[in-house]
């Protein structure tokens, strides 16, 4: 792991946080009864940025209208931001409606700042009504994985509970300040309170870099990780499994679902016209080839492809 030294500028930077709006154009992520997560998230992914905004910290999203980018677009866009966290918000989804309600806060892995951030928002959420499920670490997701920052994914409820559902508009504000809510804290217990407002003299930027809330990998750590593991030099290739090409968006969507309830990770990328249904990443050819024997197994055709 290399730590940098970072000789303070003097600079006065107001800690920043990236919002990303799960989901998002032709991708609407769960949906329920005409209800879509996209929509979901959207609305409450800006209510939370705008009260961190109203609190000090400088906020920017990963989208501000209905529109798509793949997961891992999304983790560029939060890693070209510089921003000190990621927050992403989504609702959740269970096999058939009604089966389980409540939320859940999911991590690369259950350590540093992240794990924190994330029990603190699901406390907050908890005394808003929401059955506070857990915090799990979900390490192939690839906001989670391919984010330089800290990073967490909100599932804000199940959008096929009415219960939830019904918490979720009745509450929709409160539910809103939760969230911002355990963010802060965290923020504040980590001692970066002085951080958000100007002419303190805290950048946490240089936290980060200096190690107090390192992210336990990142682009880079994670590549030199690969490499110890894997004993080989090329290793900043990803692979994905394709398990199906359509040129209905609906039939990828069906099977991203099927996948998606399965716990893989699933993306659909959108290629000449194509919408090709992708799961998994995978960190070398190996874990691909030993994964792709498993979905064969299933009867799927499959293709291992470079994760874009
Ligand atoms: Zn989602």
């Amino acid at each position: 792991m290399i730590i940098y030294m970072v000789i303070s500028e003097g600079k006065n930077m107001a800690v920043k946080i990236i919002l990303d709006a799960g989901h998002g154009g032709y991708d609407n992520g769960a949906s329920y009864n005409g209800r879509l997560e996209k929509d979901d998230n959207l609305a409450l992914t800006l209510a939370v940025g705008e009260i961190l905004q109203a609190q000090g910290y400088e906020v920017e999203y990963t989208r501000t209208e209905d529109v798509y980018d793949s997961p891992l677009q999304k983790a560029r866009i939060g890693n070209d931001s510089n921003a000190d966290f990621f927050v992403s918000i989504h609702r959740n989804s269970s096999p058939t409606p009604n089966q389980y309600n409540g939320v859940q806060t999911l991590v690369y892995n259950d350590s540093g700042i992240k794990a924190d951030m994330a029990r603190r928002v699901n406390a907050e959420l908890e005394k808003v009504g929401f059955r506070n499920i857990n915090v799990s670490e979900r390490p192939g997701l690839v906001v989670l994985r391919r984010t330089k920052m800290p990073a967490i994914l909100i599932e804000a409820g199940f959008i096929n509970s009415d219960k939830d559902n019904e918490l979720f508009d009745a509450k929709f504000s409160e539910i809103a300040e939760a969230i911002a809510t355990g963010i802060d804290d965290t923020i504040m217990a980590a001692g970066l309170a002085a951080a958000k407002q100007e002419g303190t003299g805290v950048n946490a930027s240089d936290y980060q870099k200096t190690g107090t809330y390192m992210k336990d990998h990142d682009w880079a750590d994670a590549d030199s990780e690969d490499k110890m593991q894997q004993g080989t030099g090329n290793t900043n290739m990803q692979y994905q499994i394709l398990i199906g090409i359509y040129r209905n968006y609906g039939y990828a969507s069906y099977y991203m679902k099927q996948f998606m309830q399965e716990g893989y990770p699933v993306e659909i990328y959108k290629d000449d016209g194509l919408y090709q249904v992708r799961v998994g990443v995978y960190n070398d050819i190996r874990e691909a080839m030993d994964a792709q024997k498993n979905f064969q197994e299933k009867g799927y055709a499959t293709l291992i492809v470079r994760a874009n």
